[in-house]
Formats: C-alpha cells, structure tokens, sequence
C-alpha cells in the first residue's frame, strides 16, 4: 500500500500552502521513511472552516448511519491490519508483538462506538412540583480538536476519532511529528469506509504551539480531545480557557505496582513483564515504580532480572525481538540518563544499563535499592527500566504510591481481599488487581489528579462529545 505523507482537508490529500515537507524517520536505522507536508497557521485554520462547513450535515445524519460508516471502517481496517502494524512498527520503532496489538486494540474502537452510537439516551420526567415535563437529551458538541502523541500513533487517534464520529461531530486530527504516517492511514480508511468529505481532517503543523492555539481561537471550535504530556496539557488548558472550549485531557502517569506480602511471585513477575514492558515501556500505563514487600524483594527482583535479560532487542520488521527500538535518540538518551542519575542516588543495576549507539534501543533494565522519592520515581521514565523499591508495611506502600502529582494507573499483587482494601485507597483512575492489561475499549481510560479530566472508551467515551440538553414542556 502506499504511503501517505499530506494533509487532509475537505475530503481531498493536500500539500500545505508552503510546500514544506518534515522528515519521518525510522528510529530503529534513523533513515528517512517519507517527508511530511507542513501544515501552515493557514492550513490549520481552512481545516477548522471546513470542518464547520461539514458539521450541520453530518450532525444531521441519523446515529445508524454513522453507526454503520464506523462498522465500515471497523472491517475494512481488520483486514489490513497488518499494514497498519508495519506502518507503526516503521515510523514509532515498537516490536510486532506491540504494533499488531495496537492495531487490533485501535481498530476495536470502531466497532465499540458503531455499537454506542445508537445507544445514546436521554430523560423524560415529570418535574417534581407537576408543573411542567422535563426532556433531556444529548446532542453532538461540535467542531472537535484532537491532539494526539507518539507512543500508540494509531489507537490514540481512534479512540478520540471513534466517539467524535458515532456522537456526529466534525474532527480536525492533529497528530504528534514524530508519527503522523498512521494517522494519515486511519483518516485515509475513513474516507474509504464513507465518511463524508471534511468530516475528519489532518493537519502537521512544525510550529505546533502556535498553530494549535489560533486553532484553540477559531469560534467554530468547542472540543478540546487531548493526549500527551501533563506539561502540555497544562498549556492547552490555559489556551482553551479563553473560548470556554470543553476539553478532555488523557495525561502522563507514574504508575505503582505493589507486591504485597504474601503474593504469588510468579504471578508477579508475569504481571510486572506486561505492565513494565507493553509497548517497550513508553505508555501511560507502564509500571514506573515497583514497591515489593521486602519479604518477597529479592525473589522478585531475581525472577524480574532474569525475564528481563531474556527479551531480546531489536527492529520491529523482524518478527522475533520482543522490544523494539524508542521513538528517537533523544528519548533513548532521556532514559539513560534516568538510569545513570538513579545509579548516582544509590540504586543498583541487576540487569541492562545500556543503550545502543546503532539505534533508538535501550535494554531491559533492572534497578535495585531504589530510594522512595529519587529521581527516577519521580519522572515518567517511558522506557524498559524497572525501578525496584523494598517496603517493610502496606500502609507505607501506599502512603508512597500515592505520593505523586499524578494518578493514572496502578497495579497490585496479593491475596485478593488485601489486594481489594489496598486498591480501593489508591489514588488512581484505573487499578489492575492481580491483572497488567486493562485497556479495552468497553472500559473507561482515564485518570485522577494531574493524569487527566475525563474518560475515553466504554460509554463514556461518546459522552465526551456530547452536550446536554434540557427542553421544558409545558404539562
Ligand atoms: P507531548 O505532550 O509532548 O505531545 C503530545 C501532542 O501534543 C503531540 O501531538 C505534540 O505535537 C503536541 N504538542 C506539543 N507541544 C504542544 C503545544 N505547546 N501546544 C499544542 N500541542 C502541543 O507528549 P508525547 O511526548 O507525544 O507523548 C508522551 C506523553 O503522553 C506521556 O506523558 C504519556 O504519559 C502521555 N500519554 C498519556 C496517555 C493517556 O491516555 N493518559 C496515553 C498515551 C500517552
């Protein structure tokens, strides 16, 4: 299939007023895969027009017929679901066991919201006081941005694109640099599925600050769907607080994983491999802190170490290596240098340390004697770097998982019940109990505190992009 490298905007594949391009490269050789149009302020801004223009008539059509085009979009994508994968494992540098997981847990979203759709209710009751009946329904919010990062190139877009659409909302994508060649394809399949021209729109601009902002300003605009960085989430909401935009924010985390006394070791471990190492270590959900009771530390630390050692690194293309390249340099050199500041502040290296000078890779690594609040436990590490910190009782262990601004995700180990009180005290918007994968797209993803506003998936997701709406009737 081919790969493409424009904008899109009014149903048609566009250059950008500049002609400029941008490199997407691939992190595991630093070659160029294809150059990107630039999106200018211009760009942006027609994107936003034409996504007003489309709105009345795709608010308009009925939740089945937008129900049906996502079902489209659903098979159809199903099918080349190994070309989405090849197109992630090129552009973000993730093993194939990661990318075709991704593409399957992103193409589900279609399906899930062709489902929810036709589900929206309302109310309709007597007033209490008998003196009129009150009609509450919900309607599509509008013109919607959506601001997506790098590390699920394709699962973050559908799961902001899926709702939008099945709520009848018009969509401007604004992908993250690094990956905008998945978001280029999914935009494309929609097209293909029969979502009409100018419904959904993609813009790249360079000058990303600048450009979403005037975007931010257009009246048209009334959602903000966001995920990426807390930092950032922070300026976009200053930003769409000028418009009183309504923004949904999915942002960092710094996931704890506790190991409580009396847990099964085994289990453990099985579970620290999914929640540390999905996607190489650069999610949201990564485990980034593990507590483990010091009864069970070093049994711990020894099975982890020698799982970790066996996970073989390298390109994704080449079906055999379980983790993958980072998504550039920089990120690797971001996550060595976690490591040799944790190594600096006490911590000791039971396995990995090293990054490779041929690609974006680093390898799985395992840190023992880590101190509760150095560095390393205080920075979203996104990276296959298990930071290991012993604890003596459980009321510390939480104490000091929830000592963190955020409050994404968190996972606990042990005998059910205890396992149960620990997580209901958690300060956290999603808690695997005994369990490392927990996103699915009937399930609300979101977080507490400074990891978000909002949820996205499970019913919740579509009411994001709706408003509510009460009508009186007179009795
Ligand atoms: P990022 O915040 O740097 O970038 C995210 C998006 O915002 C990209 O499209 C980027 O181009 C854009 N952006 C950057 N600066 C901007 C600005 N000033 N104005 C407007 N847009 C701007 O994040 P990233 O490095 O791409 O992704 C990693 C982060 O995303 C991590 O913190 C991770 O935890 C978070 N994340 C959260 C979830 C979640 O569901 N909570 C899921 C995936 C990733």
């Amino acid at each position: 299939m081919e790969i493409l490298a424009d904008l899109h905007i009014g149903g048609t594949w566009v250059p950008g007023e500049t002609g400029e391009r941008f490199p997407v490269i691939d992190p595991s050789d630093s070659s160029v895969i294809a150059e990107f149009a630039v999106a200018s302020r211009a760009d942006a801004l027609r994107a936003v027009d034409v996504a007003a223009a489309a709105f009345p008539a795709w608010r308009d059509t009925s939740p089945r017929d937008r129900a049906e085009v996502l079902r489209a979009a659903f098979e159809l994508l199903r099918e080349e679901r190994e070309w989405m994968a090849e197109l992630i494992i090129r552009e973000n540098g993730k093993a194939y066991a990661d990318a075709i997981g991704e593409a399957d847990y992103a193409i589900e979203f279609f399906r899930w919201f062709s489902e929810e759709a036709s589900r929206v209710g309302g109310d309709f009751r007597l007033a209490p006081r008998g003196d009129k009946r009150i009609v509450v329904s919900h309607e599509p919010i509008g013109v919607s941005l959506l601001v997506t990062p790098w590390n699920y190139p394709a699962a973050m877009a559908t799961r902001k694109l899926a709702p939008a659409l099945a709520a009848g909302c018009t969509t401007v994508l604004k992908p993250a640099m690094e990956t905008p060649l998945t978001a280029a394809y999914v935009v494309d399949a929609l097209q293909r599925a029969g979502v009409p021209d100018g419904v959904v729109n993609l813009v790249t601009p360079v000058e990303t600050g600048p450009v979403v902002d005037a975007m931010l300003h257009h009246p048209a605009v009334r959602k903000l769907s966001f995920t990426g960085s807390t930092e950032v989430g922070r300026i976009l909401l200053r930003e769409a607080a000028d418009q009183v935009i309504s923004t949904s924010m999915e942002l960092g985390g710094n996931a704890p994983f506790l190991v409580l006394p009396g847990a099964d070791v085994d289990a453990a471990v099985e579970g620290a491999m999914v929640a540390k190492m999905r996607n190489g270590g650069s999610a949201c959900t990564a485990a980034n802190r593990f507590y483990v009771h010091s009864s069970l530390h070093e049994e711990f630390a020894a099975k982890l170490s020698e799982a970790m050692a066996a996970v073989s690194v390298g390109s994704g293309l080449d079906r055999s290596h379980g983790l993958g390249a980072l998504v550039s340099l920089a990120e690797r050199d971001k996550v060595a240098s976690l490591v040799s500041t944790a190594v600096e502040e006490g911590a000791t290296t039971r396995t990995g340390g090293k990054g490779s000078d041929m690609g974006a890779f680093y390898d799985p690594t395992v840190l023992v004697g880590v101190e509760h609040g150095s560095t390393i436990t205080r920075h979203e590490i996104f990276g296959p770097v298990a930071a290991l910190i012993s604890y003596d009782d459980v009321d510390t262990a939480v104490e000091w998982a929830n000592a963190t601004e955020f409050g994404l995700i968190a996972y606990v180990y042990g005998e059910q019940s205890l396992a149960l009180r620990v997580a209901r005290r958690l300060e956290s918007g999603m808690v695997g109990i005994n369990r490392a994968l927990l996103s699915d797209p009937a399930a609300p993803f979101g977080g507490v505190k400074q990891s978000g506003l909002g949820r996205e998936g499970s019913s919740e997701g579509i009411h994001e992009f709706l408003e509510t709406k009460y009508l009186g009737l007179d009795v």
